[in-house]
């Protein structure tokens, strides 16, 4: 079976993770330090901050901006749900902006959706495309909100020459590193910014809000405290990465170069075989924009297509995904009181869409035979 993502761990990962368990840290030791520097001098951040996952990043970026009950955050409906979760967690309201024909929110509906109760925009980097961060950058310092980027699907993508996650355009971007992600670390996220008052906010957060350095004590006598002496500020959670994950974390990240490099030739084959085909629509990169491929999505042309071709590649054991199901369309925001034809260009989006298989070990005959059955498909 080729699936629409994997992981590829070789035995330089497996060597880096058994070290660790001979180690004397299993959690929070040198590994972790390690991993957050060399993903911060990847993508040119000041500061990169290590989480269980991404979903825990974008809640403590969120947490981070001191965002508060009864206020708004705005989002793309075509996500993964833990971009719009991430404002629910802090009793905000996420709101939807519609998307464009690449799948990314449309920056042109964002100002529409403006209300005195919004303080977050997270834009999604749908597939490893870049949005629009200079334009939705010019609204945001006109209302004043803050950008938390979800680059979950963008490792390695840039943006007219800056790369996504050194926060040029916004406060904050986040990572994920499940899987069928780029790299992995097993499970794992990342929060970069450049901000020094963020930066310090998380890292407290990300540990119960405890802090043991002394010069942060609100105790204002030390006299008879020793080194066992703690403090919880506030209330965060446990949200760390451990060494093992994070020595995994750290190994995958040496090979990003070669895993874009892989990426962009499988699109490449994909876009050459489609560009003339009738019945698909490529997704292109347009200027400015260096997408680093988390997906392949082709859009055909209706639902009944879609959900034909789907069940056509299964039987050739090619089992893609479909990305997304628009967000508030899921029952539990439906029970909120979101309602079907929010967002049409998203719902259209969602029934078209199909995700092709793309993953660095994706060999050229698999990718061959892809191409072909898709093809069979259509002249059937
Ligand atoms: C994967 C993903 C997340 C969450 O990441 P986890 O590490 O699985 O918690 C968030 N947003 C998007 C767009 C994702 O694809």
């Amino acid at each position: 079976m080729i699936s629409y993502a994997r992981q590829s761990i070789d035995k330089a990962d497996i060597k880096a993770v058994l070290k660790v368990l001979k180690s004397n840290f299993l959690t929070t030791g040198p590994e972790v330090n390690k991993f957050e520097k060399k993903l911060a001098e990847y993508v040119g951040s000041k500061y990169a901050i290590a989480v269980a996952n991404g979903t825990a990043a974008l809640h403590l970026a969120c947490l981070a901006t001191g965002l508060k009950k009864n206020q708004e955050l705005i989002t793309s409906p075509i996500t993964f749900v833990a971009s719009a979760n991430c404002a629910l967690y802090c009793g905000t309201k996420p709101i939807f902006v519609d998307i464009n024909h690449q799948g990314l929110i449309a920056e042109d509906k964002i100002e529409k959706k403006i209300t005195k109760q919004t303080k977050i925009i997270i834009p999604v980097h749908y597939s490893g495309l870049p949005c629009n961060l200079e334009k939705i950058k010019k609204i945001a310092d006109k209302y004043k909100l803050i950008i938390i980027e979800d680059a979950s699907h963008a490792l390695g993508a840039k943006y007219k020459n800056t790369r996504i996650g050194d926060c040029k355009y916004s406060d904050m971007a986040v990572f994920s590193f499940h899987p069928v992600k780029h790299i992995t670390s097993g499970e794992g996220g990342m929060i970069t910014t450049n901000n020094k008052k963020l930066y310090e906010k998380l890292i407290i957060l990300r540990t119960h809000g405890i802090t043991k350095e002394e010069h942060r004590f609100k105790a204002r006598n030390l006299n008879l405290i020793g080194s066992w002496y703690y403090e919880m500020q506030e209330l965060g959670y446990n949200y760390r990465l451990t060494d093992i994950q994070s020595a995994l974390g750290l190994s995958q990240l040496r090979k990003i170069g070669k895993i874009i490099k892989k990426r962009r030739q499988i699109a490449k084959k994909y876009d050459n075989a489609f560009k003339k085909h009738k019945n698909i629509e490529v997704i292109y990169e347009k200027k400015g924009q260096f997408n680093s491929y988390h997906l392949y999505p082709i859009k055909v042309k209706d639902e009944k297509t879609r959900f034909k071709l789907f069940n056509y590649l299964k039987k050739k054991n090619i089992l893609c995904q479909v990305h997304y199901i628009p967000v508030y369309w899921h029952p539990y925001y439906q029970n909120l009181g979101y309602k079907r034809g929010l967002c049409p260009k998203a719902e259209d989006f969602y029934k078209r869409e199909i995700s092709l298989p793309m993953y660095s070990s994706l060999r050229d005959k698999d990718i061959d035979y892809i191409i072909k059955c898709i093809k069979n498909f259509f002249n059937k």
